[in-house]
């Protein structure tokens, strides 16, 4: 993994690229499936817990990740595509939380269909969940 790129990725965010943001980058980038808290804390034992929430948020707010509440009860964050401002229709797509394993996939390719909404119901945000088991489990 290229330090330089993850670098990139965030100042394209406008977040400053600290040690600590790089490190957790890579990780999300090296992931399959989407992250909790409870994964950060998991994998790095050595940084408070402030510390890593605060830096999902940053992430969050800087639109680099988007959350997914899936039928876990955790809220998990997965990486955003390079020109996604997670609006609502077009950045909103299929996630899949494998009841199994727990993890939850992210698949941006997969979008929804667009809903005409009765009136003045004004939507600013979507949330797409399919449940169920993921390959490694379904096998
Ligand atoms: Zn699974
Ligand atoms: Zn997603």
């Amino acid at each position: 993994m290229n330090m330089t790129n993850h670098e990139q990725r965030l100042l394209s965010r406008n977040i400053q690229p600290t040690a600590m943001r790089i490190r957790i980058l890579s990780f999300m980038v090296e992931n399959k499936s989407a992250l909790g808290l409870p994964d950060l804390e998991e994998t790095f034992t050595h940084a408070d817990r402030t510390t890593l929430y605060r830096t999902l948020k940053t992430f969050l707010e800087h639109g680099l990740v988007h959350q997914i509440n899936d039928a876990s009860g955790i809220t998990k964050y997965a990486l955003c595509s390079e020109n996604c401002t997670c609006s609502y229709p077009d950045d909103v797509h299929v996630h899949f939380y494998c009841t199994s394993c727990e993890q939850t996939f992210c698949f941006p390719h997969l979008g929804i269909p667009h809903y005409d909404l009765p009136e003045n119901f004004i939507p600013s945000h979507g949330s797409f969940v399919i449940t169920g088991s993921c390959p490694s489990c379904s096998s």
